[in-house]
C-alpha cells in the first residue's frame, strides 16, 4: 500500500515510466463524514424512485461504460496499473454488464409480497435499501471491482460512500465520475486516500450500515474485527492462493494455454490468479516444455502497445519483492525460466516459471501475485489436495482434464468458492462469486451479490374491528 497520510498530498506514479502522473490530496475524517452526509441526503429520494426507474439509470451507465467515454478510461486503467489495454478494454465491458444484469434483477425481484401462510392473517414483506454502503477496493481491477459492489448497491436503493486504492485512484474516481453523471446529486460520494482515517469515521456513523471491502487478507482481518465492534454487516473480498491441477488426461495444449490466462491474465496481479501449479508426473515434460515455450513468447511492454501481452507491475517495491521471492526459491533449489522485460525506470518483471519449489517455502506457501508461475509435480491427486487444506484461503481453484465430470467432482471437494474445469476466467455477473476462510465472507454476482444490500421488514396483518363495532 503507498504510504498515505490525511490531508496531505500523495503521488500517483505510472508504472511503466516511474513518473507522477498526479498529485491528490488524501481524504481527512472531515471529508469522510460529508461523503455520508451527501449519500444520506441523496439516498432519502433515490430508494423512494420504482424500482425500473432506479434501474433504468443503471443501463444508462452500463451504455457510457461502453462508448468513447469507456474507451478513454481503458486508456487511464492501462496507464495507471500497467495492465494491458486489451484487457483495460475487457474490465470496462464487464463492468458494463454488472450494471445490466443488476438492472434486470432489481427490476425482476425487487417488488413487495404478501403471503398467505397463517389462516387469518397476512404477511407482507418488504425489502428495502440497508443504509448507505462504505466500499472499499484494491488496485487491480479498479473499475470491474468497484462496479460488482456500486451496481448491486445502486440497484438496492443505497447510497454509496466509494474508497477506491490510492494505486488506482485516476481511473477509479474517473469510474466514478461517469457513474455521478447519471445519478443524483452525492449518491455517489467517493473520498481518496488514508484508509483507516476515512473507513474508521465510516464505521463510526450509524447510517453507514455495511462495509463491502476487497482486499488483501490482513487489511480484512484489521476492518472486520472494527466493522464487528460497531455490528456493521460485512462483505470481504480477500486474498487467494488458487491451485491449478493438470491430470493425467489432460490435453497439454490446451492447459499451458489454459494456464498462461490464468496465471498471467493482469500482470498476474489478479486474487483467483493460479498460485500453486501441479502437473501429474506422467504428462510433467510434455506440459512444462509447452510453458516453457509460451513464457518465453511472452511480449513485456507499454501496456498502450498493442504488441504487449504484459506490462509492468504496479510498483517498484512490487518488482522488488517478487525478485526477491524468486531469488529465494531458486536458492532453495527450485529452476527458473524467465521470459524478458525492458529495463529501465518502470516496474518490471520478467515473466517467470519455478519448477520445482519446496513445497515447505513460504513463496510457495503465500499468494505471490505478480508474473511468477510456481509448478510441483504429482502422483497422487491427495497431494495438491492436502497442500490446499494446509492454508487457510479459499477462493479459487482449476482443473484441466479430458473427463469433465470428474474434474468437476474432484473441485466440489475443495474447500473454494469459485472453480473451473478446463477454463481460466469461472466468474461472470450472473453467478456468486466468494472466498472461503481468509479469503472472505459473503458474495458478489448472482442474486446472492444483491442481498447484503437489503434489509427485510416482515409485518403481520390482522384485520382490526373499529371500536364502534367491538361494543365497547
Ligand atoms: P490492500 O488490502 O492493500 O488495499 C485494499 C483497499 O483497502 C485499499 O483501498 C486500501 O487503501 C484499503 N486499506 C488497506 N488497509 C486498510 C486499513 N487498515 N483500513 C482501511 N482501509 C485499508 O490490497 P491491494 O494491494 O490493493 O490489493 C491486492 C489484494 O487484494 C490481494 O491480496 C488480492 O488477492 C486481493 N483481492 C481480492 C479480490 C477478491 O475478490 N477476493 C479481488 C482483488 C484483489
Amino acid at each position: 500500500m503507498a504510504n498515505v497520510r490525511s490531508g496531505e498530498a500523495f503521488a500517483v506514479v505510472e508504472p511503466a515510466t516511474g513518473k507522477e502522473m498526479a498529485r491528490v490530496a488524501a481524504g481527512t475524517e472531515r471529508d469522510a463524514a460529508t461523503a455520508v452526509e451527501a449519500a444520506a441526503g441523496a439516498m432519502a429520494s433515490w430508494r423512494g424512485l420504482p424500482v425500473p426507474r432506479r434501474s433504468a439509470r443503471l443501463r444508462a451507465i452500463a451504455a457510457r461504460l461502453r462508448s468513447e467515454e469507456g474507451r478513454g478510461l481503458a486508456e487511464t486503467v492501462a496507464r495507471e496499473t500497467g495492465k494491458c489495454h486489451r484487457e483495460a478494454l475487457a474490465e470496462l465491458a464487464l463492468s458494463a454488464d454488472y450494471f445490466d444484469y443488476y438492472a434486470d434483477l432489481a427490476h425482476a425481484t425487487l417488488a413487495d409480497r404478501a403471503l398467505a401462510v397463517r389462516e387469518g392473517i397476512r404477511h407482507l414483506v418488504r425489502g428495502e435499501p440497508v443504509g448507505v454502503a462504505a466500499v472499499v477496493t484494491p488496485w487491480n481491477f479498479p473499475v470491474s471491482i468497484p462496479a460488482r459492489k456500486i451496481a448491486p448497491a445502486l440497484a438496492a436503493g443505497c447510497g454509496v460512500v466509494f474508497k477506491p486504492s490510492e494505486l488506482s485512484l485516476l481511473s477509479s474516481r474517473a469510474f466514478a465520475e461517469l457513474c455521478r453523471s447519471e445519478l443524483p446529486e452525492g449518491l455517489l460520494a467517493t473520498v481518496a486516500g488514508d484508509g483507516p482515517v476515512v473507513v474508521g469515521a465510516w464505521l463510526a456513523d450509524r447510517r453507514v450500515r455495511l462495509l463491502h471491502f476487497t482486499g488483501s487478507t490482513a487489511a480484512g482481518r484489521a476492518l472486520a474485527r472494527e466493522a464487528g465492534a460497531a455490528l456493521t454487516p460485512v462483505v470481504m473480498e480477500l486474498g487467494g492462493r488458487a491451485p491449478f491441477l493438470v491430470l493425467p488426461d489432460a490435453d497439454v495444449d490446451h492447459a499451458a494455454d489454459t494456464l498462461m490466462v490464468a496465471k498471467f491474465r493482469n500482470n498476474g496481479a489478479s486474487c483467483i490468479a493460479a498460485n500453486n501449479v501441479w502437473v501429474h508426473e506422467t504428462v510433467r515434460e510434455a506440459f512444462l516444455a509447452r510453458l516453457r515455450k509460451r513464457v518465453s513468447a511472452l511480449v513485456v511492454g507499454d501496456p498502450l502497445d498493442e504488441g504487449s501481452a504484459l506490462g509492468p507491475v504496479r510498483t517498484r517495491e512490487e518488482a522488488v519483492r517478487l525478485e526477491a521471492a524468486v531469488g529465494a526459491l531458486a536458492d532453495a533449489g527450485a529452476q527458473v525460466h524467465r521470459g524478458e522485460a525492458p529495463g529501465g525506470p518502470g516496474a518490471w518483471v520478467p515473466p517467470t516459471l519455478v519448477i520445482d519449489p519446496p513445497a515447505a517455502a513460504p513463496e510457495w506457501r503465500r499468494e505471490i501475485f505478480g508474473p511468477v508461475a510456481m509448478v510441483r509435480s504429482f502422483a497422487d491427486v491427495a497431494e495438491p489436495l492436502a497442500d490446499a487444506d494446509g492454508t487457510a484461503h479459499g477462493l479459487a481453484a482449476y482443473v484441466c482434464t479430458g473427463d469433465a465430470t470428474s474434474g468437476a467432482d474432484l473441485l466440489a471437494r475443495m474447500d473454494v468458492g469459485i472453480a473451473g474445469v478446463n477454463i481460466a476466467t469461472p466468474a461472470t455477473p450472473e453467478v456468486p462469486f466468494g472466498g472461503r476462510g481468509d479469503s472472505g465472507i459473503g458474495y458478489e454476482g448472482g442474486a446472492v451479490g444483491l442481498a447484503p444490500f437489503l434489509a427485510h421488514q416482515s409485518v403481520a396483518v390482522v384485520p382490526g374491528r373499529r371500536a364502534s363495532e367491538s361494543g365497547a
